[in-house]
């Protein structure tokens, strides 16, 4: 049971000479670089989306700056407090009230000058498009809850790409590597995980604000183990060495034990959809309409095509009793469960309707698609048949990347 993985043979001990040691005054990495198998210049290139700037976040991104990887974007929604502060080598007291992604992003350049590092701000489930996870090489995930373990599940496989979670509580932890051919998170969750997700629900899908917030018992020594474990594996992912893919590292600081658990990839699993043919568009999500879409995907894959959303669309609400429609156009999760009350009749629930397909008779094809719900740079999935393809919609590729727009990233498929 208590294995740890082994990747290399140990490197004979290196001794440094004072010769050397003048010449290293030079190159901040020549420690590193005495390291065998080291490649700066992959961790140079190499394109990190790091998911959630809390506690493992910021022992994520710290790792990453003093690593030398060269270009890091950082998405978090959240705003920093002062309760941040005992787990977040990155954050100040006078960051408070300041996005934690922004104020990650400028102490990874503090750390490391020579770092491409960039700040999304916005929800990791509704407004992160898919086209994020196909500019990465690696993500790395540090999140709280499981809804968004389970989004960042399915946009890494539609992309193709290899992610590495990290789970912490109190002063327990999991470290764990999902690649697109193995077992992935989805297959590693059991009855009372689906449980737990579909709490963070009401009966009629929409949000409870309370289940929100998670607040986690957590320490700085415990997040640093794990984030350490996670970016130690996206060394070694980066450097084509072996990994953990497939398994999951857990250590328990009470009683300082710790071993692998190997899961098992399920044959029904949701989540192993990998798009084999993506077409980056030069359009945005502010300038081209469902319409549009539509009428591109059926020119290449045929008139019966269809288009399907990342994320379940709530089109509109109904109230049985007057009888008076809200549309709202909004991703599900993010209307909150007293939205379904109707102002005009207190006490009459609405009911909810919901769409993730476009088939061409819809009343809102003239819309953008920003005003349906689609985030920017995302990828629309078009089906005809047994037929699919994706189409990113790289027009906004700049606008959610800046500067990491024209990184050129790894040279691996
Ligand atoms: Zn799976
Ligand atoms: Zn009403």
């Amino acid at each position: 049971m208590h294995e740890v993985p082994t990747t290399t043979s140990p490197q004979p001990p290196v001794r440094i000479t004072a010769d050397e040691a003048d010449a290293s005054h030079e190159d901040r990495f020549h420690r590193l670089k005495l390291i065998g198998w080291w490649d700066q210049k992959k961790l140079a290139a190499a394109k990190v989306l790091v998911i959630g700037a809390g506690a493992l976040g910021n022992e994520i991104v710290k790792n990453l700056a003093l690593l030398g990887v060269g270009n890091v974007l950082i998405a978090d929604m959240d705003r920093i407090e002062n309760s941040n502060l005992s787990r977040s080598i990155l954050y100040r007291a006078s960051n408070n009230g300041e996005f934690k992604s922004t104020a990650a992003a400028r102490a990874a350049r503090d750390v490391y000058p020579d770092i491409r590092a960039h700040a999304f701000v916005g929800n990791v489930v509704y407004d992160l498009g898919l086209g994020v996870f196909r500019w990465a090489d690696v993500v790395l995930g540090g999140l709280d809850n499981r809804e968004a373990r389970l989004a960042i599940n399915r946009a890494c496989w539609k992309t193709n790409r290899p992610w590495i979670d990290g789970a912490i509580e109190q002063i327990q932890g999991t470290a764990r590597v999902f690649a697109p051919d193995g077992p992935c998170y989805e297959c590693t969750m059991s009855d009372t995980d689906w449980k737990l997700l579909q709490m963070r629900r009401s009966c009629n899908l929409l949000s409870r604000p309370e289940m929100e917030a998670g607040k986690t018992p957590t320490t700085p020594t415990i997040s640093s183990i794990i984030a350490g474990v996670q970016c130690q594996e996206a060394v070694k992912l980066i450097h084509g060495l072996q990994t953990i893919s497939g398994r999951g590292w857990v250590f328990d600081g009470l009683t300082t034990d710790s071993y692998t658990v190997e899961y098992q990839r399920k044959t029904n699993c949701y989540s192993h959809e990998i798009l084999e043919h993506i077409v980056s568009l030069d359009a945005s999500a502010e300038s081209m309409t469902a319409g549009d879409l539509l009428s591109e995907a059926r020119r290449r894959l045929g008139k019966d095509t269809q288009l399907e959303l990342a994320r379940e669309v709530l089109e509109k609400l109904i109230c049985p009793t007057c009888g008076r429609e809200e549309k709202l156009f909004a991703s599900l999760g993010r209307v909150s469960a007293d939205k379904a009350i109707c102002p005009h009749c207190p006490t009459s629930r609405r009911e909810v309707r919901t769409f993730h397909k476009i088939t061409g008779t819809e009343d809102f094809l003239d819309l953008p698609l920003a005003r349906i719900g689609v985030p920017a740079f995302d990828i629309v999935i078009a089906r005809s048949g047994s037929s699919s393809m994706g189409f990113e919609l790289g027009g906004d590729a700049g606008a959610v990347l800046g500067p990491l727009a024209d990184s050129e990233g790894l040279e691996w498929a």
